[in-house]
């Protein structure tokens, strides 16, 4: 085997960091080596957005400012995006950002929140009147496992309807009564 040689700089000044890691004496740069053991390549998390090589515990790009952490997809904990799997739960499944659910406060007794909250879940779940009320009396979830921007709309959405509506982060998949939004 020849001997290594730092991938950024050329200089033979490597010393051992931890198993197959190396670090650069004169620039710095941390590398591995590669599949066949013969070579060491930068090692780091290409930012998804304009591929610069950042180092692996960096949570933001070093070149652009793009976000370099997925979210678990089963218990929502923050992982740095080359891990395989969760720290948290073991999960190997990710997204790109926190998932959120939107919730439909109940309607104030006696006001006309209520009425307006019985209306529209009538008109749109297709409730009669029993389940209708019985719904509005509790935070109903109406759209769980979706993007910001998805809970954002369906917010603006209701409250142009004149329903009271919150925006939480879903970490646990809550059941909505509207699967159309429901992932
Ligand atoms: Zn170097
Ligand atoms: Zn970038
Ligand atoms: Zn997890």
């Amino acid at each position: 085997m020849e001997a290594l040689k730092c991938p950024s700089c050329g200089s033979p000044d490597i010393v051992n960091i931890a198993e197959k890691e190396y670090k650069c004496e004169n620039c710095g740069t941390k590398s591995q080596l590669s599949k066949d053991n013969t070579y060491l390549v930068i090692s780091g998390i290409p930012c998804p957005d304009c591929g610069f090589l950042n180092q692996s515990d960096d949570k933001f790009c070093g070149n652009c400012g793009e976000k370099l952490i997925k979210y678990c997809a089963k218990c929502g904990t923050e992982t740095l995006l080359d891990r395989k799997y969760c720290s948290n739960c073991g999960n190997s499944t990710f997204n790109m950002e926190i998932l959120k659910s939107v919730v439909l406060k109940p309607g104030l007794r006696g006001q006309y929140q209520k009425i307006y909250v019985i209306k529209l879940l009538r008109n749109q779940f297709d409730l009669d009147l029993i389940e209708a009320k019985n719904v509005s009396d509790r935070d109903t979830v109406i759209a769980s496992g979706i993007t910001n921007d998805e809970a954002l709309l369906l917010k603006k959405e209701y409250e142009r309807l004149g329903a009271i509506v919150e925006i939480k982060a879903s970490i646990i998949p809550l059941d909505p009564i509207i699967k159309k939004y429901n992932r």
